[in-house]
């Protein structure tokens, strides 16, 4: 079988989209007519990765405030927020331009979405004709809602944790059941554990093997069949044309993420300086066997923060030599990242947003001809 491709999940948002976010903070506009210009984008998006050649389509999370915020918040500034959640919750992130993003917190019970990912994906089975996929986000970004000391009264930590997994396995199920044929797992959290940043304080806490486990409870509710099209995404961040821990070793999260009983993995990796010594340690960790399905390592050869498209040749020989490493038949392409995880993104190596749209499609359509380069020379 030829190398299978797949994309993270976000694309740039067109400024006017930006805009129109921004218009809906400052009550100017109407969630229609948000919507509207959400369903354009979408549709547009959708279109435009078909011609890439792209395997799994996605409408590149226009409908969504951020890619772990999307079931809690229509905007990233709050509009829409849903029940017993504040504005000023933990920083999920603050990266290495100084910027930071924050989650809300959790202020009392039950925890509930308010949106579910089958949301979106309904709606792009009806434009698509190519098979969809949908990223959600994992349980282990969201029990940071809860405060990390103490417990909140009437609620307990055990029993949030309780209904998050209910909540993730529901957002889940409910994507396959509205037509998404892939379903990945957002775990940007993972490297970000190991940071040890003063400034964050959940990233003192050791917190990478709670995450796993609690990923695990979700994902060991769904049969091997459903296994092998859950996914995980692991990156060190990608927001503003920026990274948020890139310096933490990579073998920190690489030796313990692939405990994750998953079928496939989205590995940022094109932007590591020893790629390499990357596609050693995922050979040698990931699994031939997780419970019964065989564990898929898409390789990131995309850097979806540089402007400068990866030509087909260089995606054919980083394909070429991650297989000296990784058993061909468990070789996958992907991009580090999302193109946008986050609504309000300036891309600001890119000079603008829609520019950054259409370097993004370059970039997916040259890894599309480059994994298929590189089948031809691996004889797959
Ligand atoms: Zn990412």
């Amino acid at each position: 079988m030829p190398i299978p491709t797949e994309l993270v999940g976000s694309l740039p948002r067109p400024i006017k989209l930006q805009q129109a976010y921004q218009d809906l903070d400052d009550g100017k506009i109407t969630f229609e007519d948000l919507q509207k210009l959400q369903d354009e984008a979408a549709a547009d998006s959708i279109k435009r990765l078909e011609q890439t050649g792209e395997t799994y389509v996605t409408d590149g999370e226009q409908r969504e405030s951020s890619f772990a915020t999307y079931p809690i918040t229509d905007t990233l500034a709050g509009t829409g927020l849903a029940d017993n959640l504040a504005g000023d919750g933990q920083y999920f992130a603050i990266f290495d331009d100084g910027h930071h993003r924050q989650l809300p917190r959790l202020t009392g019970g039950p925890f509930k979405y308010k949106t579910f990912a089958a949301e979106f994906v309904e709606k792009n089975k009806q434009i698509a004709s190519k098979p969809v996929k949908q990223a959600v986000i994992a349980p282990s970004m969201l029990m940071l809602l809860y405060p990390l000391e103490g417990e909140i009264e009437g609620y307990s930590r055990d029993q949030f944790l309780d209904d998050l997994c209910d909540q993730v396995e529901k957002d889940i199920r409910q994507a396959f059941a509205a037509g998404a044929q892939r379903v990945s797992i957002d775990f940007t959290e993972g490297r970000l554990a190991n940071k040890n940043d003063s400034r964050n304080p959940w990233t003192n806490n050791d917190m990478l093997q709670d995450f796993i486990d609690l990923n695990n409870r979700v994902i060991d509710r769904f049969s091997p069949e459903e296994r092998k099209n859950i996914g995980i995404h692991t990156c060190p961040g990608g927001d503003n044309d920026s990274v948020h821990s890139k310096e933490v070793p990579y073998e920190k999260l690489l030796s313990k993420m692939f405990q994750l009983n998953a079928g496939y993995f989205l590995i940022q990796c094109a932007s590591e300086e020893d790629k390499e010594s990357v596609y050693q340690m995922v050979g040698q960790y990931s699994r031939e066997d997780a419970n019964g399905i065989p564990q898929v390592c898409f390789m990131g050869v995309i850097n979806p923060l540089d402007p400068t498209v990866e030509t087909p040749e260089q995606v054919r020989d980083q394909l070429v030599t991650a297989a000296k490493y990784i058993p061909v038949e468990r070789l996958g392409a992907t991009d580090d990242c999302g193109f946008s995880p986050f609504s309000r993104d300036e891309k600001p190596k890119h000079g603008s947003p829609d520019f950054a749209r259409d370097v993004a499609m370059q970039k997916i359509a040259n890894r599309v001809k480059g994994a298929q380069m590189a089948s031809e020379e691996l004889g797959v």
